[in-house]
């Protein structure tokens, strides 16, 4: 799945990163317009769209990155769970943790940048532009929330794509990845299955998001389960390490 371009349309193009965005992004803005019919719509909407824009300056530290290191990186997509940056790496661990990295260290940066603007328009507001404040205030959680959800350490999560480029140092790639994406199943399972009876037990909207996020994470890490198998069965066949 958005492996091609199907089902996006081009936004813009900047330092020859071209960023798509796909259809289901609108329709999950749509359904959450829906749901917050209320007094605060303006805010809504001005979180959506920084949630968008933090997410998109992440993705870009992943595509920079991934350029310095000589690799190519030429496309963003933006989906309802976020984006992903079409990086393809050197295929040397020291190159691929960084085109990793870098992602997260954007929202690491962001965290004094937004504490600062919370900070600020506290001294200098008073009591004065609530709303303005009460942005400013969720901005600085948004980041803060994504931050620390991209570091956890469960592939295809980046914090879990950086611990299988620091085991590839000592184990290699093959098993680096079978790992990595066997815990992230694992990690999938438990997650989908619990939250899953969240959702029907307590109809609760929060936990239904979570059984899509652990689909995706599960098929994610058995697709890095068949291709770290094929790999150990080409290495056993021709006696070599890819
Ligand atoms: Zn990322």
């Amino acid at each position: 799945m958005l492996a091609d371009n199907a089902g996006t349309f081009r936004l813009f193009r900047v330092f020859g990163v071209t960023v798509y965005l796909h259809w289901s992004w609108l329709a999950v803005a749509y359904i959450q317009y829906l749901f917050l019919r209320d007094a605060h719509l303006l805010e809504h909407f001005a979180l959506y769209g920084s949630l968008f824009g933090i997410v998109l300056l992440h993705e870009f530290g992943h595509a920079l990155a991934c350029r310095s290191v000589g690799g190519r990186a030429e496309k963003i997509i933006l989906w309802p769970l976020g984006g992903i940056a079409f990086v393809q790496p050197p295929r040397r661990p020291g190159a691929v943790l960084w085109s990793i990295a870098a992602g997260p260290l954007v929202n690491l940066v962001l965290v004094p940048v937004t504490v600062g603007l919370v900070v600020g328009a506290a001294v200098m507001l008073g009591d004065a532009l609530p709303a303005l404040q009460d942005y400013l205030y969720w901005l600085t959680a948004i980041n803060a929330i994504l931050l620390a959800f991209n570091m956890l350490p469960i592939y295809p999560l980046d914090g879990g794509q950086i611990v299988q480029a620091l085991l590839w140092f000592f184990v290699g790639y093959t098993r680096s990845l079978l790992w990595s994406a066997w815990f992230g199943l694992i990690c999938a399972v438990l997650l989908g299955v619990s939250m899953l009876w969240i959702a029907v037990s307590q109809a609760s909207e929060q936990a239904a998001w979570l059984v899509v996020m652990a689909l995706f994470v599960g098929w994610q890490s058995w697709r890095g389960i068949v291709i770290a198998r094929t790999l150990a069965q080409y290495e056993q066949q021709w006696g070599q390490s890819v």
